[in-house]
């Protein structure tokens, strides 16, 4: 009975055994056995989406507040190693996202090692884990370079830019696109989670709105292409301290959906979040949109 289209996720993570049993040990509740964090088999299987962009998250390591070690370059690497291996397993489904913190010393060095990865890739970075605020000219003086590189090398970037500044929003976007985007090369950018840290709230608002405003006004040179990732925003269940969304909330998303354009977002479940059919079916039905929009969706996640 089921028509819709294949699904092409474009947010799934995936950690390696060990940093599963790191974040058990911090008490970070897991609901599920390993297999289904780290396996990528039981991933796929489970997921029940045709392809994936699987993304790391090796950066935690460069978080103190989740690992004091003094190895953090080697756990990021190995992280990343482990990423590899899992995408190679699959390479015509399979796209692996490399992350780096863009602040560290290592971060260029690091990033150069993953770009000569035998699998096609990506670039993760989460600036609230690394807790970067382009709003200071050391993190901006940092971050401009791999922007730089990620678009001469062709590497697609998905960022999870909110940093949970209380400001962070509209002046964040105005610095990303006037001194990052701005002057380098084409690049492809994905902005997690519609710019905010998932569910839908004023914050996530203020962000859209700015971002309509820019493209509207014509700011952001046409040569990028710029995504909005809908992970983790049509929330059903409360998720990590994130409210789920009351029905006019999900109203309301619809508004802001068609605002942007179908035509700039992208299909993700933030996996192990959601599975791929029953997010699909939560922007179905709960979001409202159409079978045409979600094709849009599917077709530009592809
Ligand atoms: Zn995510």
């Amino acid at each position: 009975m089921d028509e819709s289209p294949p699904i092409y996720d474009t947010h799934v993570h995936i950690m390696s055994d060990d940093l599963v049993r790191e974040w058990q040990a911090m008490g970070i509740p897991f609901s599920k056995a390993a297999a289904y964090y780290a396996d990528i088999d039981t991933i796929l299987n489970y997921l029940g989406a045709n392809k994936v962009d699987l993304i790391g998250m090796g950066y935690v390591y460069g978080n103190p507040e989740f690992y004091q070690g003094s190895d953090a370059y080697q756990r990021l690497r190995q992280e990343n190693d482990y990423l590899h291996a899992a995408a190679k397993q699959y390479p015509k489904r399979v796209r692996p996202f490399f992350a780096i913190d863009p602040l560290k010393d290592y971060a260029m060095k690091e990033l150069r090692r993953c770009v000569d990865f035998d699998t096609k890739k990506g670039l993760k970075m989460h600036f609230s884990a690394s807790g970067v605020y382009l709003t200071v000219p050391e993190h901006l003086a940092k971050v401009r370079p791999i922007f730089r590189y990620a678009a001469e090398q062709q590497l697609p970037i998905l960022l999870h830019f909110d940093n949970w500044h209380p400001k962070f929003g509209p002046r964040d976007m105005n610095i990303l696109v006037d001194s990052i985007l701005q002057d380098i090369p084409a690049v492809e950018l994905r902005i997690a989670h519609f710019g905010t840290s998932g569910g839908f709230n004023d914050k996530t608002r203020r962000f859209l709105d700015e971002s309509v405003r820019l493209f509207e006004a014509q700011k952001i040179p046409e040569r990028h292409q710029i995504w909005f990732d809908i992970s983790a925003v049509a929330l059903d269940k409360d998720s990590e301290g994130v409210t789920k969304l009351s029905t006019a909330d999900f109203e309301n998303l619809k508004t802001y959906i068609q605002k942007l354009g179908v035509d700039k977002v992208v299909f993700g479940t933030d996996y192990p979040l959601y599975r791929a059919r029953e997010y699909y079916n939560i922007l179905k039905e709960k979001v409202g949109l159409s079978e045409a929009e979600m094709n849009t969706i599917l077709e530009n996640s592809n």
